[in-house]
């Protein structure tokens, strides 16, 4: 497979520590409110890629955190804390909130076919590592002990900035207006490891630490959790691309400054997606999550559908003009796929290993999920019989899990159900495939024939009380909804 490498800014050969094998870390959510669209882009990517590693041969370990604790609303540890804000929120303890916020996450996922990882770790779990990891960066003179928090020296470091060319006086003209400078810091990137000094007197969770009762900075959370699940050596970190500074900067300084050797080689971030109104998170006030999508009637698989559409490195505009196009799209495949005869022969081998190959190559170009789409069409337009493309569609679906034959199949039993009402007696209900209404039509037409016009009208008004209306022909009835 070849990735695009937001560490070295190239494009190259994906290689592993243990050949064969992949130890991949995501950075999960903060459980503080529900995950957004845009956030769920990139979980949605990422779970592709791991999917399509097992696809093409690699045993997978793959690790996600929940952040439970710690998270400021600024990244570089400023402003308020984000579960003490959603608690506030909501009149809700701390831990409520995560909990409640945890399972809507996966949840989300679950609609949207995004496996859960081998391992999800909220980060309160581990404590002691982050402790551990802390006690020895200050050990090998990494960090040090001001104001009541312990930092990280950014000083100690020949190279700091790992995604970026950027200096520190380009930095400074990034900081944000009405963020206060941390006066403890020796230098401007400097980060907390451990936070006791909290600005937050009702700061819910704490614990006990060699420098005082407190709690982990963010960063910290990802190092000891991947370190403690996927071991000294990471082949793959993923995230957001808004995680690549600082974050994933600071998660760098500190696990190779601990562990003394290079720690992660490879690194995916995914691009945002924006809104026309420049958000990411809103569309004309609303907040853009899953169940949005469903209320607004859309399918969240058609959702995953669109983000497969485009290149996981490219920023994506959403609207619902795009979304509604999308959901055209792939109602219009999955038609396509019911069409196909399910005996009409035997699975060609050697064709489904040619489309799987080729499949395997295009989606190793740096994930290039269009392609797998186009893949689709590829396979419908093939010359082989319906058997072998019904099989090549379910192994592609292994990576892209769009629920293609069992949707396809869905639409098969609907219409099915509909031909069978619609012949009974020479008589024929056409509709808009609705077999419970398709079976009202077909009783008020027997009752017609019994010559029981009450119970007739009766059942024309309930359909009338629904909305539908039903014309009569030689030979049957069409109902509509109007
Ligand atoms: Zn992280």
């Amino acid at each position: 497979m070849y990735l695009y490498n937001s560490a070295t800014h190239k494009k190259a050969e994906f290689v592993t520590h243990t050949p064969g094998h992949v130890e991949m870390y995501t950075c999960g959510p903060t459980v503080y409110h529900f995950a957004h669209i845009g956030n769920l882009r990139s979980y949605i990517m990422e779970d592709v890629l791991e999917k399509y590693l097992r696809y093409a041969g690699y045993s997978v370990n793959r690790v996600m955190n929940i952040t439970d604790v710690g998270h400021l609303s600024s990244d570089a540890d400023t402003g308020e804390d984000k579960m003490l804000k959603g608690a506030k929120r909501e009149n809700k303890s701390v831990l409520e909130i995560a909990k409640y916020y945890t399972d809507a996450f996966f949840d989300d996922c679950a609609k949207l076919n995004i496996k859960t990882p081998d391992v999800v770790e909220p980060a309160t779990n581990c404590i002691d590592e982050y402790i551990n990891i802390v006690q020895t960066l200050e050990q090998k003179g990494y960090a040090y002990f001001a104001g009541g928090n312990v930092y990280f020296d950014t000083s100690k470091l020949d190279r700091y900035y790992i995604f970026n060319d950027h200096d520190e006086d380009d930095l400074a003209i990034g900081v944000r207006e009405g963020v206060e400078e941390d006066p403890n810091k020796r230098n401007k990137n400097d980060f907390v490891l451990w936070f006791t000094q909290s600005k937050f007197e009702d700061q819910a969770l704490k614990w006990d630490s060699p420098w005082g009762v407190g709690y982990p900075g963010w960063h910290i959370e990802c190092s000891g959790i991947s370190m403690k699940h996927n071991g000294e050596y990471l082949d793959i970190h993923c995230g957001g691309v808004d995680n690549a500074f600082p974050h994933h900067t600071n998660e760098i300084a500190q696990t190779e400054s601990f562990l003394g050797h290079a720690w992660c080689p490879q690194w995916f971030h995914v691009a945002h997606l924006n809104t026309n109104d420049g958000k990411m998170s809103k569309s004309k006030g609303e907040f853009l999550t899953v169940s949005l999508l469903e209320q607004k009637g859309y399918d969240p698989l058609a959702y995953r559908f669109f983000c497969l559409q485009s290149h996981y490195r490219k920023a994506l505009v959403f609207s619902w003009e795009n979304l509604e196009n999308a959901q055209g799209a792939y109602n219009k495949l999955l038609r396509r796929i019911a069409a196909l005869n399910d005996a009409d022969g035997q699975v060609d081998e050697a064709v489904a290993k040619e489309f799987k190959d080729k499949f395997i190559q295009q989606l190793g170009n740096d994930l290039n999920t269009s392609m797998g789409v186009t893949a689709l069409y590829d396979v419908l337009k093939a010359k082989t019989n319906d058997v072998t493309k019904r099989a090549i569609l379910a192994s592609f679906d292994q990576v892209l899990s769009l629920n293609l034959l069992e949707k396809a199949a869905a639409i098969r039993e609907k219409e099915a159900a509909q031909a069978k009402s619609q012949t009974a007696c020479g008589y024929t209900v056409t509709g808009e495939g609705d077999p419970a209404i398709d079976a009202l039509v077909m009783a008020r037409y027997e009752a017609k024939k019994a010559k029981n016009f009450a119970e007739a009208d009766r059942i024309r008004d309930e359909l009338k009380a629904q909305g539908i209306e039903i014309i009569d022909a030689k030979d049957g009835a069409t109902w509509k909804r109007v």
